[in-house]
């Protein structure tokens, strides 16, 4: 077991904890009032190799593997959460098409997403009827003579409406009555295609610079090249894809919780009350001191979980579970104390620490809900 981070992870983390001090910390604040995407900093990102930390060199990805991502992760949550989850979920959709794409869908994706080309890519399996149970989806893909016609509506899906490209998930079989996880496919959807329609966004509590909005496919044509995978191979595709995705999660709610204590500790050195620093009473330090070890216990569950698929080890779903609802859950612990030292101005847009509140509250229900992840991790031991 070592400790140390690579030279490769060093400079990984150079850079973006440059990027954040110098391009995402002055703005992450007004980007977040003004519900405004961050696609000047999301290009920024493309260009110091943000967008495919985990993928091929030969895909434009900066090859730096999966402990190096979920280490930049941590740092660009630190800046601003709305740009970190624009940017974990087209990771993971530019890692998912490497990993089971064609050389052709590898080529014509993968590049536009790494370099930027692409403003983002999109991970679209969550319905109105179907989230966590998302092998209750309704959305068909029916086959025709030069390809597939997808019709159904897909919900909450970030970036659909500023992505280049989207992984949209489909049954293909239709046969039996009963839903399920069978006959599941997933196709790549260029943005812009007819009979692909992009709602309205939502307007939500935190997150707010990133962009979430549910879609609908009426009668869209696809060509047959556009099935990711094989036919029926999607619902594995896409918990393989989560199980990644929820190691970004773990390393999200890292980044947010890392914010909030230091901002924490400052207020706590510099408010006076009773004629002393607040940070002088035991109940303000024992805040302190819980916060910082359930964020250092956090931070080493992603990075195991990140090592093991790094190593490319068999199954790390439940490291990535575990790492996702302990990481989550404190990171909401710890936003919660913080707010609670900056009493009253904690409550005001004025320290940032109510931002990174609201920011961090759906780590406990996006790429699984807590209670999902508990229901992963105890599926995993009572089978033996
Ligand atoms: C900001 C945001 C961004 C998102 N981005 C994406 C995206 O890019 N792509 C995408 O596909 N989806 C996305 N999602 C969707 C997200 O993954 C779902 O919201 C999540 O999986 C939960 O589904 P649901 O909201 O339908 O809740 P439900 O599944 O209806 O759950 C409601 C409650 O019931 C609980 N529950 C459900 N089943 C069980 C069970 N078996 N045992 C115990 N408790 C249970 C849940 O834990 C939860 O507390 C996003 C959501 C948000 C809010």
């Amino acid at each position: 077991m070592d400790f140390e981070p690579t030279e490769t992870q060093q400079l990984v983390v150079r850079t973006a904890r440059e990027f954040v001090e110098r391009k995402l910390l002055p703005v992450a604040a007004e980007l977040d009032r003004e519900s405004r995407f961050p696609s000047e900093q999301l290009s920024q990102l493309a260009e110091l190799g943000m967008m495919g930390v985990n993928i091929p060199a030969s895909l434009g990805g900066s090859e730096a593997g999966a402990v190096a991502y979920s280490l930049a992760m941590m740092e660009v949550a630190r800046g601003c959460a709305s740009t970190a989850v624009t940017m974990a979920v087209t990771n993971m959709v530019g890692e998912v098409i490497s990993f089971f794409g064609s050389d052709a869908q590898r080529e014509q994706y993968v590049t536009k997403l790494t370099s930027g080309e692409y403003a983002a890519g999109a991970f679209a399996l969550s319905e109105p009827g179907a989230g966590s149970d998302a092998a209750a989806m309704t959305t068909q893909a029916r086959r025709t003579d030069d390809g597939w016609v997808l019709d159904g509506q897909k919900m909450w899906i970030t970036s659909g409406g500023k992505c280049g490209v989207m992984v949209v998930w489909a049954r293909t079989d239709t046969s039996s009555n009963r839903l399920g996880h069978k006959g599941i496919s997933c196709f790549l959807v260029a943005q812009g295609t007819a009979g692909l329609k992009v709602e309205k966004k939502e307007d939500k509590l935190g997150l707010r610079a990133s962009e979430t909005v549910p879609l609908t496919f009426e009668d869209c044509h696809l060509p047959a090249d556009a099935l990711l995978g094989e036919e029926g191979q999607g619902f594995r595709i896409a918990m393989m894809a989560l199980d990644g995705g929820r190691i970004g999660i773990a390393s999200q709610a890292v980044g947010v919780a890392t914010a909030a204590l230091a901002e924490g500790i400052e207020y706590a050195k510099d408010r006076k009350q009773f004629r002393k620093p607040i940070a002088d009473f035991q109940a303000i330090q024992w805040m302190i001191a819980d916060s910082k070890t359930e964020l250092e216990a956090s931070r080493l569950l992603a990075l195991r979980a990140a090592e093991l698929k790094e190593r490319g080890a068999p199954s790390f779903s439940r490291e990535a579970a575990t790492a996702k609802v302990f990481a989550s859950e404190a990171a909401w612990r710890i936003c919660d104390r913080m707010l609670q030292i900056h009493g009253g101005y904690g409550y005001v847009r004025d320290f940032a620490i109510e931002r990174h509140l609201r920011d961090v509250r759906v780590a406990r229900i996006y790429e699984g809900t807590s209670e999902v992840q508990r229901t992963v991790i105890a599926r995993s031991l009572l089978r033996g």
